[in-house]
C-alpha cells in the first residue's frame, strides 16, 4: 500500500470526519496544486490579483447579498454564534464576501476595474452525493467597477482558457443566458405569477414557496411537473428592455467574434438573488447541469446592496473537486512533483554523519533525497528505497566512507556505479536530469 493507491478507510474507528468532508490526501494535492498553479498563471495573465476574505463574515452580508429565498441562505448554511452571540456564518460562496471586502477596503478607490481571483474553501450544507461536499474548493475571480459586455466576454474567455490548460474543455458546454436589469426583471417576475396563478397545485412543495419569493426559480427545478411547467411559461426574452438585449447580443457577439461557442438556454437563472444580466454555466455534456463544473453571471446592484456605492460587477466560480473528477474520468495525469529522485541508505555511525552534509547538498541541488535513518540491515533499506519509488539510491557503509566515495545504485535496473564523494551529487543530477530538478527556491528571490 502507498500514498498513491490509499487503502479503503477504517470504518469503525472512533472518529471520522463529519458526513460530507474528506480528507485531501499527498495523490489528490498534486491535482490542487496544478489546478492552483493554472488558474495563479492565467489570473495573473489577465490582470487579476488574489484575496481572501476570512472563512466566516456576519451572516448578513450571506443573507443581504445571495438572499433569504435561495437555497444557499434558506438550507445550506453553516451559521453559528460566537461566544458574545453575535451570528457567523462560514462562507458558502466568495463573492459575498470579496464584495464586502471592496467596500470596506475602499477599493472603488483603486484604478477601476478592479481584478480580483481566489482559491478558497466554501462550506454547504448540501446533501452529501457525488461531487456534492459540505466542504469543497473553489477557484474564481470578480471584475468590479465597470460594466461592459466585453469584460463579460473576457471572464468567459479566462475560463475556457482554464478548462483547456486542464485538459476538460472538450466535457463541458457553455449555457449562456440574460436575466435582465432589475427593472425587466420585475416585468417578467409578475408575467411569471400571472401565468402560474391557479397552477399551484401541480408545484412542488418548493416551488410554491418560490412562486411567493422569487418566481424566477420556478425555471430551474428538477421536479418533473415543475419542468414541464417551466417549459411552457413565457420566455424572459420578451420582457428585457433594450439596454439588457443590446447588452446580451453584444457580448454574443464578442463570443462569436473569438470562436467560444454557446447554448442560448434561457431557463437559466441561477439560484442567487444578486445576478443580472449575463449568467452563465459550464454544463457536462452527457449529464448536464447535474455535474456542472462551474457559473457565473454579471451582479450589478450587489455592491450598492451591501452597502457601497452603485458599482458593476461580474465573476465566476468554479469547482475545484468537480475539475479533479473529470480530470480523472479522463485519465489526465498532473506532473507528479512530490516523487522522489533520490533514497540514502547508510549503516555505522560514521556514514550517517557524512550522509547528513551530503543530502543537505544533494536537496540544494534540487535533487528530492530522503533517507538516512540508518534503520535495519542494507537490504531493508534498499527495499524501502523500492517502496518510496525512488529510482536512485546512494549507498553509504564503513568501507564506503573510509575510501572516500558513495555507491549509486539505479533501482530499477539493479545497477550500481561508485563515485568520489565530491562527485556524487553532479552525478546524481546527470542522471535525474537537470529538467527534472527540483530547484525552485522562493527565499532567493527576496529583495531587501
Ligand atoms: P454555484 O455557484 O453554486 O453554481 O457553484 C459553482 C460551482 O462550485 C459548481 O458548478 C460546482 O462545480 C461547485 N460546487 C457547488 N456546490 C458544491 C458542493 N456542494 N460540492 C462540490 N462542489 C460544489
Amino acid at each position: 500500500m502507498s500514498a498513491d493507491q490509499p487503502a479503503k478507510p477504517q470504518k469503525h474507528e472512533a472518529f471520522q470526519t463529519p458526513r460530507g468532508v474528506h480528507d485531501i490526501l499527498p495523490a489528490d494535492h498534486e491535482y490542487y496544486t496544478f489546478i492552483k498553479k493554472v488558474v495563479r498563471h492565467r489570473c495573473r495573465q489577465a490582470g487579476f490579483r488574489r484575496i481572501t476574505t476570512p472563512m466566516f463574515e456576519m451572516t448578513e452580508v450571506f443573507k443581504r447579498s445571495i438572499g433569504d429565498a435561495s437555497d444557499i441562505v434558506s438550507k445550506e448554511m453553516y451559521t453559528f454564534s460566537d461566544r458574545k452571540g453575535r451570528s457567523l456564518t462560514l462562507k458558502p460562496e466568495s463573492t459575498a464576501g470579496v464584495v464586502r471586502a471592496y467596500i470596506q477596503n475602499r477599493m472603488d478607490l483603486w484604478p477601476q476595474p478592479v481584478l480580483l481571483y481566489y482559491i478558497e474553501p466554501n462550506f454547504r450544507y448540501d446533501r452529501p452525493q457525488k461531487g456534492r461536499y459540505r466542504q469543497f474548493w473553489q477557484f474564481g475571480f470578480e471584475i468590479l467597477g465597470e460594466s461592459d459586455p466585453a469584460l463579460d466576454a473576457q471572464a468567459i474567455m479566462l475560463v475556457t482558457r482554464i478548462h483547456k490548460d486542464l485538459g476538460i474543455d472538450a466535457l463541458f458546454e457553455l449555457q449562456l443566458n440574460t436575466i435582465g436589469t432589475a427593472e425587466s426583471r420585475a416585468k417578467y417576475v409578475q408575467v411569471l405569477r400571472d401565468f402560474y396563478a391557479g397552477k399551484e397545485r401541480s408545484l412542488c412543495e418548493d416551488c410554491k414557496v418560490r412562486l411567493t419569493q422569487n418566481p424566477m426559480r420556478l425555471l430551474d427545478c428538477k421536479q418533473e411537473d415543475c419542468m414541464i411547467l417551466a417549459k411552457l411559461a413565457p420566455a424572459m426574452k420578451d420582457s428585457l428592455d433594450k439596454e439588457s438585449l443590446d447588452f446580451h447580443n453584444e457580448l454574443k457577439g464578442y463570443l462569436d467574434e473569438v470562436g467560444i461557442e454557446y447554448k442560448e438556454n434561457d431557463k437559466l437563472i441561477r439560484g442567487l438573488d444578486y445576478y443580472a444580466k449575463t449568467v452563465f454555466e459550464f454544463w457536462d455534456k452527457n449529464e448536464g447541469a447535474q455535474n456542472a463544473v462551474g457559473g457565473g453571471g454579471r451582479y450589478d446592484g450587489l455592491v450598492e446592496l451591501l452597502g457601497g456605492q452603485p458599482t458593476p460587477g461580474m465573476g465566476y466560480s468554479g469547482g475545484v473537486e468537480r475539475v479533479i473528477a473529470n480530470m480523472k474520468r479522463e485519465k489526465i495525469r498532473v506532473p507528479a512533483k512530490d516523487d522522489l529522485h533520490v533514497f540514502v541508505a547508510q549503516l555505522g555511525n560514521e556514514a550517517k554523519k557524512k550522509c547528513l552534509k551530503l543530502i543537505e547538498e544533494m536537496r540544494e541541488a534540487g535533487l528530492k533525497t530522503m533517507g538516512a535513518l540508518g534503520k535495519g540491515a542494507m537490504n531493508v533499506q534498499l527495499r524501502l528505497a523500492d517502496k518510496f519509488k525512488a529510482p536512485y539510491a546512494v549507498i553509504l557503509g564503513l568501507t564506503e566512507v573510509r575510501e572516500g566515495v558513495a555507491i549509486i545504485r539505479d533501482m530499477k535496473r539493479g545497477v550500481q556505479e561508485k563515485v568520489k564523494m565530491d562527485k556524487v551529487v553532479e552525478r546524481l543530477v546527470e542522471l535525474i536530469g537537470e529538467e527534472n530538478l527540483d530547484i525552485y527556491s522562493p527565499g532567493e528571490l527576496l529583495y531587501s
